[in-house]
């Protein structure tokens, strides 16, 4: 018997499976893709629990059971919140603990722990409705609370009721794991970046969602998972059965329930056909990427994960351009500790054989939040994120500095903050780092002792004031996504306004030239970090702007190179200029398409 080798890598597993059709009514659904190539497969529901309560009635006899169901999952609860709170190391921030004792009080205030049964008696009424019907009605007093941090308690009630939740349904819905990953379609109302990550441990075909923004983390973790995505379909969570056979068209952004036979080839056709062209892309693997005339490209990788270092050497990338370190964070009750953090850079340092390794510190607030301790605030992207985050963090972030520096021994480390807008912040920064070296030097620990020290410009205030940038920093990485939504006022999250958020928006492309330019007559070394950097149809742009430095997604780096290697610096700087000089969107755009035809 022949047995087919392990592929060494997902790049190398087959994309097509045997699939036959459905009898159930077919329909397409459209939100935007997040992640190219298609996916044919069957749909695997997956729950968020507040998303998913459905109301029945519950007959008379089965009322206690009912009851005795929420007071079971309110135990479990507890028993976990209590749990965490034992198992908090010392060094845990104060916050955390604080964190679940106020969780734990609220679960067990009479209002959640024991109204909802009275609920279940008198209404005769599923536990999970009686819950939900409780949250809303205390959400709303919280509304009217005139204090803003008492207000924003409300968030720890939705979290507390999302884990009661979560505990009934454990015990009574959870879904069912489909039998074949690679098959698999997840199909979910939202994804946070979290979930998204504990997906990097599977081999899923594709997934979809009815919320989110193209540029959102869980649609930039989704692309670097490889495999073709949807994000703002509305409702496909609703309409979509489980194990209903799906086709995910990841690059135009649409669902086929149910496909006719027809429909089927022809996507079975146009993936094989994709599948050849991903793999001649190989053959571009250890060709440097230098342009017609003879500008040489620098086409690094972002990473989530230690993990994904693999990917970035399989790509052929000149380093790692945004090492999203926030992810070393996500999905548990603990934080990482210095030793963990140390081992995680040391690993990609050396992985990457001397080739240099930016690790961006912490970018945690927004969409991403350390379980049990959201401080995102009314507005969290424009809230205590990222660096902001840090400072009000010291003792995290001095941690996470000496784990860095530590690791900066074994490679070319480059530390990286994210969404700078003030001198003051790098000052901090610096003066953090300053304290972290005295540490180190005490105990004699080795590290790089000049390491490179950059900002992500991603908030128009610091594109617009680059010169103390520019004056302090050694590198600067323009984070694309982040200027959009800032540029613009449109979350990147929401779905609702996607359709606004546009980088090729006049503002935006002068605020990312204007960087470029200025860093290149400084002899600043610039990159861009942004999803932009892997976008096919902004290669020749930045070009023509003067970028030699991008950084992508693992899975673009070849498909940029072949453009970079098709492309004359000198015929793109003209069409460039003319795209900056214009104010009209359909100009640019025309212009944009000419440069890229
Ligand atoms: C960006 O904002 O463009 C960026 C690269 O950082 P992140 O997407 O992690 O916010
Ligand atoms: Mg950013």
């Amino acid at each position: 018997m022949k047995v087919a080798p392990e592929p060494k890598t997902r790049e190398d597993a087959p994309r097509t499976v045997h699939v036959s059709p459905h009898t159930g009514p077919s329909f397409t659904l459209h939100g935007a893709g997040v992640s190219g190539g298609i996916a044919i497969g069957y749909a695997h529901l997956v729950s968020t629990a507040r998303h998913e309560v459905a109301h029945y009635e519950i007959a008379a006899k089965d009322i206690e059971e009912e009851v005795r169901r929420f007071n079971d999952a309110v135990a479990e609860v507890r028993g976990e919140l209590i749990g965490l709170h034992t198992a908090l190391p010392a060094s845990a921030p104060a916050e955390i603990a604080a964190f679940l004792k106020l969780h734990l009080m609220i679960l067990d205030d009479a209002h959640l722990s024991q109204q909802p049964c009275m609920t279940i008696r008198t209404r005769r009424c599923n536990a999970e409705w009686a819950l939900m019907q409780q949250m809303d009605m205390l959400l709303q007093q919280f509304d009217e609370i005139q204090d803003p941090y008492l207000r924003e308690r409300k968030h720890d009630i939705v979290q507390v009721v999302e884990r009661v939740l979560k505990a009934m349904m454990g015990s009574v819905r959870a879904p069912k794991a489909p039998t074949r990953e690679e098959i698999a379609i997840v199909v979910a109302h939202d994804l946070s970046p979290a979930d998204m990550i504990l997906f990097k441990q599977h081999h899923f075909a594709g997934f979809v969602t009815d919320v989110g923004g193209v540029t959102s983390h869980s649609a930039i973790v989704a692309r670097s998972l490889t495999i073709p995505a949807i994000v703002g379909l509305h409702r496909a969570r609703d309409l979509v059965r489980e194990g209903e056979l799906l086709i995910v068209d990841g690059k135009e952004g649409v669902l086929i329930v149910n496909p006719d036979v027809k429909v089927l080839a022809e996507y079975q056709f146009r993936s094989r056909r994709m599948e050849l062209e991903r793999q001649k892309l190989k053959r571009l693997r250890s060709t440097p990427a230098r342009t017609l005339d003879g500008e040489l490209v620098d086409l690094q990788v972002n990473i989530e994960l230690p993990q994904d270092v693999e990917e970035a050497r399989e790509a052929g990338a000149t380093g790692v351009g945004l090492f999203r370190s926030e992810f070393l964070f996500l999905n548990r009750d603990d934080l990482p500790s210095e030793d963990e953090q140390f081992e995680a850079y040391r690993k990609v340092a050396e992985a990457m054989n001397g080739l240099p390794v930016t690790v961006r510190t912490l970018d945690l607030g927004a969409d991403k939040s350390i379980n049990g301790a959201d401080r995102s605030g009314p507005n969290p992207a424009l809230g205590l994120r990222a660096i902001r985050f840090c400072l009000a963090e010291p003792q995290m972030f001095m941690t996470q500095l000496r784990a860095i520096l530590r690791a900066s021994h074994y490679g070319k480390i480059r530390v990286l903050i994210p969404m700078l807008a003030h001198m003051h912040e790098i000052e901090q920064t610096f003066a953090a780092l300053a304290h972290t070296r005295a540490t180190l030097d005490q105990l004699d620990i080795p590290y790089d002792r000049s390491i490179a020290v950059g900002g992500m410009i991603e908030i128009p205030a610091a594109a617009l004031s680059l010169g103390v940038f520019m004056r302090k920093l050694d590198f600067l990485s323009i984070g694309t996504n982040d200027l959009t939504q800032y540029t613009l006022a449109i979350d990147r999250t929401d779905d609702t306004v996607a359709h606004l958020y546009d980088p090729l928006h006049p503002a935006v492309l002068h605020l990312i030239a204007n960087t470029i330019r200025s860093a290149n007559k400084a002899n600043i070394p610039v990159a861009v970090c942004g999803e932009m950097a892997g976008d096919l149809g902004a290669t020749r742009l930045l070009l023509g702007f003067g970028l030699r430095q991008f950084s992508m997604h693992p899975s673009q780096v070849l498909a940029v190179k072949e453009q970079v290697l098709r492309t004359s610096v000198a015929e793109v700087e003209p069409v460039a200029r003319r795209i900056l000089r214009t104010d009209d969107p359909q100009k640019c755009l025309a212009l944009v398409e000419r440069l890229n035809g």
